[in-house]
Order: C-alpha cells, then sequence, then structure tokens
C-alpha cells in the first residue's frame, strides 16, 4: 500500500497560514512538471510529434497553465472562457485544441481567429461552422464508438453519452468537410474518466486506428492527427496505483507499427488531452479544525466546506486526508470531517479512521489540484478559497486571492458597497 504523502510539513503550513488564512488550496510545482514530463519521455518516438493538451478545466489558473506551457503541453479549452485563458498567455494556435459541445458560433469564432483546431461534436455542427464563420483548412470530428467500447463509471457507457458522431456520420462528415475545403484532418474520442487501467488507453489507440485507415479506406481522406483524449485517472486511494504513461506508450507504438504504418498513414501526430492526472495529485486543500463534536458520531468540523471541493459530496469520491503533525499517530478514531454548509452531504469524508483530532489542528485533503477550486461554488454565501502555488525554491505566490463579501454581493445592484 503508497503512503499518500504532502511536499511540506505542519510548522510550514503554519507559518503559510499566517499570510493566507486557511481555508486554501496549494499546488506543487515540482510534482506538476514531473507529471508533465513523463508524457514528454513516454511519447518521443511518435513520427508526426506528441502533445498532450492539457484539460483546462481541471484548474483554470493562469500561473499554472504557464507551468504546464513551459513543459510542452497545450491546452484543451471547451468554453469561452478558457479559450481567453489560453489567449491571454499568447499560446500559439496549434497548441490549442477546443473541444466542446452545444457550442455557440461566438466561441467557433474565437477558437478560429486564435488558429486553435477546432474539434466538432456532431454531424450538423460542419455546416453550422460553414454557414456561420466559413470553414478552416484543419478540423477535428469527435468518434463516439457506442457499443463498440465498454465506458467506464464516471463517464458512462457512451451510448448514452451525449457526445460525438457516430461511425456512419463520422465517415459522412470527413467526405463533407472535404467537399468543404478542409485540407487537413483530425480523429477524436473521449471513453473514459478518472480511469486506472493503463490497457483502456491502448485500447482506445487501436479503435482509433482501425477507424483512420477505415476512413481512408471509405473516403480517401488521409487523417494525420489522432487525439485520444484525456481520461487518465489519479489514484485517489492509497490502496491504487498510479497509470504508467510509459506503458501506455509503449502499448501505442506497437499498435502504430502494426495499424498505422502498413496502411499507409505514416506519420500521424498524436495527441491526448488530460487534465486531471496533470494537476490533480499535486494539489492540496488545507482546513483548519473549528469544532470537535460527538453526538451519534464523531464529528471534525473545518473552515474548508463542499463549496471548496465538491466531489466528495457530489459523487461519494473518496479523498484521503491527513491531520498535519499527526502523519505517525495510529488512527484510533472514526470521524465524519465536514464543512459547514447547511447541507448534510458536506462532508469531506465519512466514517474516516483518523488520529484523535483537536481544534486548531491543520487538517490536509489531498488531490484538490483537479476539480477542485474550479467546481467550488458559492452556495450558503460561503467564499471561493485563495489558490496558493509552492514554488520548486520552496517559496509560496498567491496565484488567486481568497474572495470578498465585495465580490459576492458585487452582482446586486440593490446592495451597499461591502
Ligand atoms: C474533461 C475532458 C478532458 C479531460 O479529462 P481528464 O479526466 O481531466 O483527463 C479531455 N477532453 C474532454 C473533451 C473533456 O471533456
Amino acid at each position: 500500500m503508497a503512503d499518500k504523502t504532502v511536499p511540506f510539513s505542519r510548522d510550514f503550513i503554519a507559518e503559510v497560514s499566517k499570510r493566507y488564512p486557511t481555508p486554501f488550496h496549494i499546488y506543487d510545482e515540482a510534482g506538476i512538471r514531473a507529471t508533465c514530463r513523463e508524457f514528454a519521455t513516454g511519447f518521443p518516438w511518435v513520427p508526426g510529434g506528441f502533445r498532450n493538451y492539457y484539460a483546462v478545466k481541471a484548474l483554470p489558473n493562469p500561473a499554472i497553465m504557464r507551468i504546464v506551457a513551459d513543459e510542452g503541453m497545450g491546452f484543451d479549452c471547451s468554453s469561452m472562457a478558457e479559450l481567453i485563458l489560453a489567449e491571454h498567455l499568447g499560446t500559439p494556435g496549434d497548441r490549442i485544441m477546443f473541444t466542446s459541445n452545444d457550442t455557440p458560433i461566438d466561441e467557433f469564432a474565437k477558437a478560429k481567429e486564435l488558429g486553435a483546431i477546432i474539434n466538432l461534436d456532431d454531424y450538423t455542427h460542419i455546416d453550422y461552422l460553414h454557414d456561420g464563420i466559413g470553414m478552416p483548412e484543419r478540423i477535428c470530428l469527435r468518434y463516439n464508438p457506442g457499443s463498440l467500447k465498454e465506458g467506464n463509471v464516471i463517464i458512462g457507457k457512451p451510448e448514452e453519452a451525449k457526445y460525438g458522431f457516430t461511425r456512419e456520420q463520422i465517415i459522412a462528415g470527413y467526405a463533407r468537410a472535404a467537399e468543404l475545403g478542409v485540407k487537413e484532418f483530425g480523429l477524436h474520442t473521449m471513453v473514459a474518466s478518472n480511469e486506472l487501467n493503463p490497457d483502456y488507453f491502448v485500447e482506445t489507440a487501436q479503435l482509433l486506428f482501425e477507424l483512420a485507415v477505415e476512413v481512408r479506406r471509405e473516403t480517401g481522406v488521409r487523417i494525420s492527427f489522432l487525439n485520444l483524449g484525456g481520461g487518465i485517472g489519479i489514484p485517489y486511494r492509497p490502496e491504487q496505483t498510479a497509470v504508467d504513461i510509459a506503458y501506455v506508450a509503449r502499448g501505442i507504438r506497437a499498435l502504430y507499427d502494426s495499424i498505422v504504418k502498413p496502411a499507409g498513414l505514416d506519420p500521424m501526430q498524436i495527441a491526448m488531452e488530460n487534465g486531471r492526472c496533470v494537476t490533480g495529485p499535486h494539489g492540496y486543500l488545507v482546513g483548519t479544525v473549528r469544532h470537535v463534536k460527538k453526538t451519534y458520531k464523531q464529528y471534525v468540523g473545518l473552515d474548508a466546506t463542499m463549496a471548496n471541493l465538491m466531489r466528495p459530496g457530489m459523487y461519494g469520491a473518496y479523498h484521503h486526508i491527513t491531520v498535519l503533525g499527526k502523519e505517525n499517530a495510529a488512527p484510533t478514531e472514526t470521524y465524519d470531517v465536514t464543512g459547514s454548509l447547511c447541507e448534510n452531504n458536506d462532508k469531506f469524508s465519512i466514517d474516516r479512521p483518523l488520529p484523535p483530532v483537536e481544534s486548531g489542528d491543520l487538517v490536509v485533503i489531498h488531490d484538490t489540484g483537479a476539480h477542485g477550486h474550479s467546481m467550488g461554488f458559492n452556495y450558503n454565501g460561503k467564499l471561493r478559497s485563495a489558490e496558493l502555488l509552492l514554488k520548486e525554491d520552496r517559496s509560496v505566490e498567491l496565484i488567486r486571492r481568497a474572495e470578498t463579501y465585495a465580490d459576492y454581493f458585487a452582482t446586486l445592484p440593490q446592495m451597499p458597497k461591502h
């Protein structure tokens, strides 16, 4: 069983919290860079080049995006705000994927203006794009394999998912796009979320390689860009194992040699668009214990709430918890760790074995670097927390300030200034 550790001590965080009161999310730059480098070292063999387009929704903070871009990743954007963030960082167009669904024309226009790779979600979007803003020279189409591929728990079965083209539609889609003057063609799918089985990603590559061969045969269109989607999971639980990216890369290479090369589709560019695994394990939500309460059960009440991290309340997701300074103490007690929302789902864990906890203890919730702060909300008038960056030189930078009541009331014309 792997130990889940934290990259800082109690004293370190106690010092930080004098400057930036809890709760806050803190992100470990060294860890994020190390994960980026696993992608870089796994795929140097791809003849057309490999890139992971970091899915911005995981942690849409420009300071983090800058680190990820510095390590060679692009950005997978799915909304206007995410495109504006990529633009703000001066991202070249071929380093932006725009993968969205139910898309308004102004977002397609923004993506086109930035020179992003536009990934279409539906057959009707081909003409919608053409009629609305004119076809770009390069287009990518999103495939939904339906019952050909088993889904996983979070994303569900592909045939129940709202995304992508069917097999017949995608073949017709390439023909239509070619008719409208498209010169470069990509193929995309995204069938996993938080998946820990590495073979799943190798199988996805096989599915897309074979489809690329079929598209060539049936339409003459040559697919030169293949995007396997994101969805590499992270070991939230101590007994889970991280996906070995080098293993995935080796599996994909063998298929490339056996399917892509004989079909004459070499060189092909290969991409992924993982978000969660890039930043998720390197973020920590830090809170302070306000009250310890004993009724029918024992409760640890934090100053953080589900508004700072909704995954446990929304999906029943496991997030590991460390009480700083008590890392080696025996977990002799059982607690529900809660926030202060008037909502009984506002629990970070239920029946969690922990060492004895006291008011004032600093508590760390692990793996909050993806879908943590970014899924935050203001229910019950709770304010969004600050985000901090633990830099490689061990200094700490404020990369998003905490919200104030002035922010909370800013959209109410009838409220006096706060
Ligand atoms: C969310 C999403 C991703 C990233 O998924 P992760 O689980 O963060 O790797 C990639 N592509 C699309 C289209 C998505 O919606």
